[in-house]
């Protein structure tokens, strides 16, 4: 019990599933499988350290060159994979998971995240146990202090971005790292492009003062800082810092899926072309998209499914609603330092303030809702809503989607818990599509 084991990684509760003797075995598992240097990274979790050295072990022995990156955002692992050439990388982190969770997610050598085919040969090695070399293979492992310089610099280097621009206009920002791994580069990031900096929960000890997840009933004490120090913008971060939310300088959390729509309306004026979302991402977008007369592609929920989708499309710009930005040419994954400079370069060229940015985009509701019951049968529950939606527009790549005019919604069961998510979203409200899919999954079940 308290272990997920998935091809997106390993993640558990530390001292009941999640044990140092199974990061061992993953990092073996994943040594075998890249053969060559991997990069080792961390987000804030006080058992972060422990992990990373059980991982460790295992890689060395599996022949794999460890670089140690320390406490730094997953994003910079997949950027310092990618443009620092090693063969993979592992991250210790549970994302938004409560703080008694870890986990360990894999890095492919291209720098993205393993893909659910890649992940099931990892997870074969990790089935079948260990390969091992000898004394002689037993890799070594170096230190990188700088990696999150990298990772600025990169994003900086983007030729939608020009830092003087920024600079010039002098921003005062709010950050709000939740005392994660986004702490001390998300700092350092503002710094270097000269806004002045109100840190709110920026020590990096990972014990979480608020709600781990960047969404707006989380964000009250962000949105005080705001008003209080007049600041142009508030940044919210979750964990391991590569989703991003904003807080505008009204003081308002306008909620985590205008991240992408202000991005992706930023990124499209600049450089108009496809962008490719997940299935449960609000369709501001596509009005964004419209306006610039370029399509946008749904793939399944889970970060490599998109990207994956934006590399074949070579969409410029694309990501998922709940704040993950993605931008292909810097990193090949959700990215909060990326979102943070392209809605301050947003803010430099458009001389307005975020309140109207916001304003000026397409007003939608979006409800999301859980349903759980002991011993439900997920099989029976989804077929009743593929059999009562029949009728209709429906996705079935992942779960059941409805799209009814320009309300739609989707139906899914969870990867990691037991549990179907549904999400809805409309123009005045989406109480009653919740409704009504709440009532279908209620019949025949106790
Ligand atoms: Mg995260």
């Amino acid at each position: 019990m308290g272990l997920l084991i998935s091809v997106s990684g390993i993640r558990g509760v530390v001292g009941e599933g999640l044990t140092p003797e199974v990061a061992c075995r993953f990092g073996v598992a994943f040594g075998g499988w890249t053969g060559g240097p991997v990069a080792v990274g961390r987000d804030t979790r006080p058992t972060g350290e422990m992990l990373e050295m059980a991982a460790i072990s295992g890689l060395l022995s599996a022949g794999s060159d460890v670089v140690r990156l320390g406490v730094i955002p997953t994003p910079t692992v997949l950027c310092f994979v990618r443009w620092e050439g090693l063969s993979g990388g592992a991250v210790i982190t549970a994302s938004h998971n409560p703080i008694s969770w870890n986990g360990l997610k894999l890095v492919s050598p291209e720098g993205r995240f393993l893909t659910a085919g890649e992940g099931e040969e990892v997870l074969k090695r990790y089935r079948e146990g260990p390969s091992r070399g000898s004394w002689e293979d037993v890799g070594q492992v170096a230190q990188r202090r700088d990696a999150a310089d990298l990772h600025i610099e990169k994003v900086l280097s983007s030729e939608l971005v020009d830092p003087e621009a920024i600079k010039e206009r002098g921003f005062k920002v709010a950050l709000d790292a939740v005392d994660g791994a986004g702490s001390e580069a998300g700092r350092k990031l503002l710094e270097r492009l000269g806004c002045e900096v109100v840190p709110v929960h920026c020590r990096p000890d990972g014990r979480f003062p608020r709600g781990p997840e960047p969404v707006p009933e989380n964000l009250g004490e962000l949105e005080r800082a705001v008003r209080e120090h007049g600041a142009d913008v508030g940044f919210g971060l979750d964990p391991d810092a590569d989703r991003l939310s904003l807080v505008s300088e009204e003081g308002r959390a306008v909620g985590e899926e205008y991240t992408l729509a202000l991005a992706v309306r930023f990124v499209l004026g600049k450089e108009p072309g496809p962008v490719a979302v997940n299935l449960s991402t609000s369709r501001m977008v596509e009005d964004v998209a419209g306006e610039f007369g370029v399509q946008v592609y749904r793939a399944p929920v889970g970060e490599v499914n998109v990207l994956m989708e934006m590399l074949r499309l070579r969409a410029p710009i694309g990501g998922e609603g709940n704040g993950g930005v993605i931008l292909p040419e810097v990193n090949y994954g959700r990215d909060s330092l990326v979102g943070m400079t392209l809605i301050l370069q947003y803010l430099a060229e458009a001389d307005e303030p975020l309140s109207r940015l916001v304003a000026r985009l397409p007003r939608y509701v979006m409800r999301k809702a859980t349903y759980r019951r002991p011993g439900l049968d997920r099989e029976a529950a989804m077929e009743r809503v593929r059999s009562h939606f029949g009728g209709e527009d429906l996705d079935l790549r992942d779960g059941v989607r409805i799209v009814r005019d320009r309300a739609w919604v989707h139906i899914r069961p969870s990867n990691t818990e037991p549990l179907i998510r549904v999400v809805a979203e409309a123009e005045v409200t989406a109480d009653r599509l919740i409704d009504e899919v709440m009532g279908i999954l209620e019949e025949d079940d106790g």
